[in-house]
């Protein structure tokens, strides 16, 4: 469904955001890949991806905290395809601390890259959309854009931004056949939820076992991890065409956890 198209995914060396450029590879999409990595695993993906799908891609290294350097990854793509027409905003980071003694520059860092990034991208990218007259932007947002935890200010404040982000972009792209919408996963098994663990167990005086059963997996009915695979299933879908008049939404993937 998305031959001839070009998705760039901001975030998409590693977990939800990889799975998404292989998802949407796999549907025939040129991709734009960003993120951190060691230059070689980097280099590796990017290889597979073009092995694996027979597409095309190229990567970014630029830094989602950096205005310019978002606005030379959208460059990147349309230079490299001529065109930009799926955007995922996907690049994110956590911290995890009682609010008190939350550091000042994380904040300012979550801010800048879970939420900042995605006006900043969308800014870059819409012109070109608008000219095509087609597009999908995509954010990765999380159940905590519609419930919050503690110890997680920054993370939920950014989030919750993103819902609200999202809705806008899609009242203003509405008549221009770009949608807008938002995915909100649970507790996806990436390194994202893995390095949050220690700090979780400071912040709680809590076992590693005790957090994965009694903070990540207590939120979510089903008792299950979300998979990137899933969370990528559910944006290729709407790239299609049958989600055309779905925009504006914040679709949880959550095992029920925003349910409760
Ligand atoms: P991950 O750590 O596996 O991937 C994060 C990606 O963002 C990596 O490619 C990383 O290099 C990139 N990144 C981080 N800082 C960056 C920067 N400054 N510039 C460019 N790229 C940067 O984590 P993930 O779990 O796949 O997270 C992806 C998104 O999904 C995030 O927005 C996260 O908040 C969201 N999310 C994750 C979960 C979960 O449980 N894992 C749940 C809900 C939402």
């Amino acid at each position: 469904i998305l031959n001839g198209k070009t998705a760039v995914v901001t975030g998409s060396t590693s977990g939800i955001g990889l799975a998404c450029a292989r998802a949407f590879a796999g549907a025939g999409a040129n991709i734009v890949l960003n993120g951190m990595g060691a230059p070689g695993e980097v280099e590796n993906e990017r290889a597979s991806i073009e092995s694996d799908f027979g597409v095309k891609a190229v990567y970014s290294p630029a830094d989602m905290a950096k205005p310019n350097e978002i606005a030379e990854l959208i460059a990147l793509g349309e230079k490299t395809f001529s065109s930009v027409d799926v955007l995922v905003n996907n690049a994110g980071i956590q911290h995890v601390s009682p609010i008190e003694e939350f550091p000042v520059e994380k904040w300012d860092a979550i801010i800048a890259i879970n939420l900042s990034s995605a006006f900043h991208a969308i800014r870059a990218a819409a012109p070109g959309m608008k000219r095509r007259g087609w597009g999908r932007i995509i954010m990765t947002a999380s159940a905590h854009s519609l419930v919050a935890s503690p110890f997680k200010s920054a993370y939920v404040a950014a989030k919750h931004g993103i819902a609200g982000l999202t809705k806008t972009v899609a009242l203003e792209f509405a008549r221009s056949k770009i949608t807008c919408n938002c995915i909100s996963p649970g507790y996806v098994w990436t390194p994202l939820v893995e390095k949050q663990i220690p700090n979780t167990m400071a912040a709680r005086h809590m076992r590693r076992d005790q957090v994965i059963s009694e903070v990540l997996l207590a939120a979510q009915p089903t008792k299950e991890f979300v998979t990137s695979e899933q969370v990528a299933a559910l944006a290729l879908f709407l790239c299609s065409d049958d989600a055309a008049q779905i925009t504006g939404a914040n679709l949880p993937i959550d095992g029920g956890w925003t349910a409760a």
